[in-house]
């Protein structure tokens, strides 16, 4: 038979070839489109695991090593930097005082009322400096989250801060996790001073925030007027912060006086000054502190503080306030931590090891370079092992873990501790 081919029936044919293929075609396009999603739903909820550390040089921090180590070999644990003896038994009773009153829930953001204004009296008392309860003063989870809100607050991303090493090992990390960039200047001497020459020509247009730390952990060492006089200068014409780390400013000895950040206006314009209840009244586990700062300051670093805690353990911060109000509570904190000083460097005088002096903090560093000269972390390792005495190798408050034949020791002891630990360490 034959098909007569017409113009009517090619144009007919030609139609359904186009609709055959483009349903074909969107049928391809629906497999595409189909598969597309089942990779991506596969590979969204399929966790890889590898995922960039924003820390990646930070470990397990050693404290922590050492504190085990020191429980496994049963040795007398000087590494841990807090207190082996109790708080006042009186500032317990306000606790459980308040706790049963039910003041139990949320406090407000910057601190309750009569703890800030209690901090300001204690201020202008100790330093004679005024900061309104209301706006300039800042009750927080203890010193490490005032030094985190204060560093997130003001840091972005390529600002540099300059960090004294040895530094207390909170400060980089933040610096980092917020965009800034360190820049170490370091303690020289054996007395660990700042080297202000050297600091001046690491300030330029891209410095926020230098961070200071008086009465010093690790090394003890402590600030003169002399260094705030410095900072001023260094500091003038700038827009640069400051950062001051006062967390052991009632523990100093010899009768210094503790050179305050807030002792000088033309600083602490420019300064949140930190400070923990937890060195001054031996709680370092309730995590309680303040930030001192004038009210621009404040304002931004509050804006940083209520995103991280918003608040503070309410029945604490009424016990505190309490307590503050008697002024023995700080007032005699030097005498009573120079006394331990005292002991622990009496009974290590007869040892190989050299003192560093220590005008502060319950920190007292030895040397141990007649010795030996192995490894900072080494020797710690072996003193915990062999010797059954535990400290902290001040290699690790340095980024390029400086080597200087130096273990930092904790005289926040009881009597009995430091004289087992002496003998020990006089027998080396
Ligand atoms: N800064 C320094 C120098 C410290 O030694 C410590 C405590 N080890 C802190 C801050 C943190 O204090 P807090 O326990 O109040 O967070």
């Amino acid at each position: 038979m034959l098909i007569k081919i017409t113009p009517d029936k090619t144009k007919h044919l030609i139609q359904n070839v186009i609709n055959e293929f483009s349903t074909f075609a969107l049928f391809q396009e629906l497999i595409i489109f189909a598969l597309l999603h089942i990779i991506r739903f596969i590979l969204m909820t399929k966790f890889s695991g590898f995922i960039p550390s924003k820390l990646p040089s930070i470990g397990t921090s050693i404290f922590a090593t050492m504190s085990q180590l020191a429980n496994e070999h049963k040795a007398i644990n000087l590494s841990q930097g807090f207190p082996d003896f109790d708080c006042s038994d009186k500032l317990k009773e306000l606790v459980h005082h308040y706790i049963k009153k039910g003041f139990n829930q949320y406090a407000p953001m910057p601190g309750i009322m009569p703890l800030r204004e209690i901090i300001a009296e204690k201020t202008e008392f100790c330093y004679g400096a005024k900061f309104n309860p209301n706006t300039e003063i800042t009750v927080t989870a203890g010193a490490t989250e005032a030094l985190y809100a204060a560093i997130s607050a003001f840091v972005r991303e390529g600002d540099e801060v300059i960090v004294f090493e040895p530094a207390y090992d909170s400060y980089v990390p933040a610096i980092l996790l917020n965009g800034g960039t360190p820049i170490y200047g370091s303690l020289s001497g054996k007395d660990f001073r700042i080297n202000w020459d050297e600091t001046q020509k690491m300030v330029n247009q891209r410095t926020r925030m230098i961070i200071i730390n008086s009465p010093h952990n690790p090394t003890g060492s402590t600030l003169s007027a002399e260094d705030m006089k410095r900072l001023e200068k260094i500091t003038k014409n700038t827009n640069i912060i400051i950062l001051s780390d006062e967390v052991y400013e009632h523990i100093i000895f010899d009768k210094k006086e503790h050179q305050s950040i807030c002792r000088f206006p033309k600083l602490a314009e420019r300064s949140l000054v930190v400070s923990s209840f937890g060195k001054t009244f031996h709680t370092t586990g309730w995590k309680m502190g303040y930030v001192l700062a004038p009210e621009n300051l404040t304002s931004e670093f509050r804006k940083s503080h209520q995103f991280v805690v918003f608040a503070v353990n309410t029945p604490i911060q009424y016990a505190v306030a309490d307590f503050l109000k008697e002024r023995d509570s700080y007032v005699n904190l030097p005498d009573f931590y120079q006394q331990k000083r005292d002991y622990f460097i009496n009974a290590v005088k007869g040892s190989r090891f050299n003192l560093v002096p220590s005008s502060g903090t319950y920190f007292q560093l030895l040397d141990y370079s007649r010795i030996s000269m192995e490894k900072e972390e080494d020797f710690a390792i072996r003193l915990t092992k062999e010797y059954k005495v535990a400290a902290i190798p001040v290699s690790v408050f340095y980024h390029g873990k400086t080597e200087n034949n130096i273990l930092r020791f904790c005289f926040a002891k009881g009597e009995e501790t430091m004289d087992k630990a002496a003998e020990i360490l006089c027998g080396i």
